[in-house]
């Protein structure tokens, strides 16, 4: 079945966070990984 590269990212899940699994936002930045929740705990860490 031949399928356009549009139509197979639109059928891709939805991102979620590589920590917990919670999906993420569409509104994210492509470069995030993570949820917000987990993004606080890393931005601690660093501190
Ligand atoms: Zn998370």
């Amino acid at each position: 079945m031949m399928m356009s590269s549009v139509e197979f990212f639109r059928n891709l899940p939805p991102k979620q966070c590589n920590k917990c699994g919670n999906t993420l936002d569409e509104m994210h930045e492509s470069y995030i990984q993570q949820c917000d929740e987990c993004e606080k705990d890393v931005t601690v860490l660093k501190m």
